[in-house]
Parts: structure tokens; sequence; C-alpha cells
């Protein structure tokens, strides 16, 4: 039996677009080659962003390209008493502290300042909660298993957001919990979360919640070398066997896995066990050297 249990993420904020088609596909096939089970989290705590649909309209994208997770999604709408205790304990630890500032206020600071940090500035204001960072472990370093040693201050990040003003949880809070609480062994995103993980590891060591190992992921860039996003408008996945085809192949050349050329029009369930027989981190080449990617679809 494998100890893997890997995830992927997506916060329904619209549709799955190729970059996290190239996210999905890394975790999935990084799980599957470890024998490991794949969970599917919908991270839909910010409910006001997350348009009605966006995330049936997820879970019937990741059907249509083979992705197929293990028992039922999780969803972060439904979590609120887990953060709430996780945010009491690390209140109690007193590495979480109520923060009335606004952004404009320490708007000439490169991260904010901690004013709050001795008592709360502006008590009849309503308040965010945001994290000691300069009080939890410091420096946090862990090895990624592509990019390498990696080591930060998180101090010098700034005391993140853990529950914002509008009592909505953040996701550095959301995502520690429920990695710990599903018994996440690995996780593999994109490079663009990679100096997130500095507070998570916080997180994690202030809560006795195990480390997973770390893979990100070179970003996928536009044809105007800016990341795809739902910002930028990439286009939706779609759902459509015939269009499915060569776009999952695409995503499995971006991962620099060499597919065969034939496997393009081959259907999902043969490029899938292809890939997973065939998946190694050791191909996928890290930022610099990379071509910019075909935006198909
Ligand atoms: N929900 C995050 C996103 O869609 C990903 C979270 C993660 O993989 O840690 O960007």
């Amino acid at each position: 039996m494998s100890d893997y249990r890997g995830r992927f993420a997506p916060t329904p904020s619209g549709p799955l677009h190729f970059g996290s088609l190239v996210a999905a596909l890394a975790s999935f096939l990084d799980a599957r080659r470890a024998g490991g089970e794949w969970l599917l989290r919908i991270e839909d705590i910010d409910l006001p962003r997350c348009p009605a649909g966006a995330a049936d309209e997820i879970l019937r994208q990741l059907e249509a390209f083979g992705l197929h997770w293990d028992g039922p999604a999780r969803w972060q709408h439904a979590r609120d008493d887990a953060y709430q205790a996780a945010l009491e304990r690390l209140t109690e630890l007193g590495l979480a502290y109520p923060c009335s500032c606004s952004r404009k206020q320490w708007r000439d600071h490169p991260v904010y300042p901690g004013w709050c940090r001795a008592g709360v500035r502006e008590p009849d204001q309503p308040v965010a909660w945001r994290l000691r960072s300069d009080l939890g472990l410091r420096p946090v370093s862990w090895q990624d298993r592509l990019f390498g040693e990696q080591r930060f201050d998180p101090a010098a990040l700034g005391d993140v957001v853990l529950k914002r003003k509008d009592s909505l949880w953040a996701y550095q809070l959301a995502v520690v919990v429920d990695d710990a609480d599903q018994g996440i062994s690995d996780v593999v995103r994109g490079f663009d979360l990679l100096d997130n993980t500095p507070w998570q590891r916080q997180l994690q060591h202030a809560l006795g919640a195990p480390e997973p190992r770390y893979l990100h992921l070179p970003l996928i860039t536009g044809e105007d070398g800016q990341k795809l996003s739902k910002q930028n408008l990439a286009p939706a996945l779609p759902t459509g066997d015939a269009a499915v085809r060569p776009l999952l192949h695409a995503a499995l050349a971006a991962l620099d896995q060499a597919p065969p050329e034939a496997l393009a029009t081959a259907p999902v369930t043969e490029q899938l066990a292809w890939a997973v027989a065939a998946w190694s981190v050791a191909r996928i080449r890290p930022l610099a050297e990379r071509p910019r990617a075909d935006t198909p679809g």
C-alpha cells in the first residue's frame, strides 16, 4: 500500500483552463505513478468570487480529461468550524492576532508592518486576523522536488491574513487545515504558490501538522509571456472528446513528458495509461529554458 496522497485544489472562480489542466494532470500522474490516492478539493472559501455552476463545470472538465478523483470531492465552504478551531489554537499560541489596519494605511511599506501585534489599533473597526510571521518557525526551508533547496524568512514576507475583515477565510489557513485533515503527503501545484509555502510551513508547524513534500511546476504562459489565468481570459477547457484528446496531449508535452505524436488522437484512457507509466519529474524543465507553450484551444 502506498502512503502517497495527493490532491488537486482548484478555486472555482471560473472554469479550468490549460494552465490548470497542466497542474491537475501533474498531480494526478504523480499520485497514480506512486500507486497513491488523488483527492479533489474545491477551494470555494470566497463564495462571492465563485460564479454559480463553475465548480460543477470543473468536475465535468476533469471527468472529460479522464482525471477521476478518489472518494467524494471536499468543499471548503462547509469547513468553517475546522478553520475557526485552527484560528483559536493559533491565537492561544500567540501566533494569530486581530488587525484593524487598512491597506491604505500601510501602503508605503512593502509588507504589513505589524502595527496591531501589540493590540488592535482601532478597536471599533472591523478586524482581520493575521499570522505572527516573526514568531513562528524561522527560517523555513524545504527541498522542492523540482526547484531544489528553498529557504525563506517568513517575517520578510509579512503577517499574512488568515481571516479577512469580511469574515471570509483566507487561502493560507484553509489550505493548511485541509491538507492536514485529508492526510495529504504530496502537494503538486504551480510555481506561483512557491512563495506561499513558507507561511503554510509555519502554520503546519504551529498546528502540529505533518510536512508534505512539495513539487512546484513551471507556469504555463501564453504567447504574450503572461501566466495563463482567468484574469487574462485563458479559454475554458472543452469537454467534447474530439477537442479533449489533442489538449491532453499538449498538456503532457507542456510537462516535458515527450508523448509520442501518435498518442494525440488516442482516447484519454490510453493517453493517461501511457503517461502514468512514463511519468518522470526529472524530465520537467524549470522556468528559464522553457519555450513559450502554444495555447491550444
Ligand atoms: N486553490 C488554489 C488555486 O486554485 C490552489 C491551492 C493549492 O494547490 O495549494 O490557485
